[in-house]
């Protein structure tokens, strides 16, 4: 599936071509303090099939407890975090795990799993037990 993507501010744009049904929510410590947020949800690209239109991402080197190095790739500008991919390697084989909050055609990415739910916020069972508004709560 053809995609595109941009960061808050726009600096960043591009576009990918991403297997779709290799959408994964992970609930990770590492993506709960990177996100700060309770997961981060991802679809992976194609080999080589993630373009950056004019300016580029920055990119930061997180090493795992494994020991197994990730570059996570964000905009210098606004802070949006686009994607992590591996380090080194030639760009034609590079896989990217894009996360979808800054793709446009987010709502047809349904994730299809979910990995490290060990360390998953209790509370996201709970999120239609909750009082939902369509936007903000309305004034009283
Ligand atoms: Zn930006
Ligand atoms: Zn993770």
């Amino acid at each position: 599936m053809k995609i595109t993507g941009r960061c808050y501010c726009g600096d960043i744009t591009y576009h990918a071509e991403v297997d779709e049904n290799k959408v994964i929510n992970c609930h990770c410590t590492d993506c709960q303090k990177m996100s700060s947020g309770p997961l981060r949800t991802v679809v992976l690209s194609y080999p080589g099939a993630v373009t950056f239109n004019a300016t580029l991402p920055k990119e930061y080197i997180k090493t795992a407890q494994s020991g197994n190095k990730r570059a996570q790739g964000f905009c210098g500008n606004c802070g949006t975090s686009l994607y992590a991919t591996s380090v080194g390697g030639s760009d034609a084989e590079r896989i990217y795990g894009l996360r979808i909050g800054a793709v446009h055609e987010r709502e047809q990415l349904t994730p299809k799993a979910q990995i490290w739910c060990r360390s998953s916020a209790s509370w996201l069972n709970e999120l239609n037990t909750m009082n939902n508004f369509e936007t903000t709560p309305p004034a009283n």
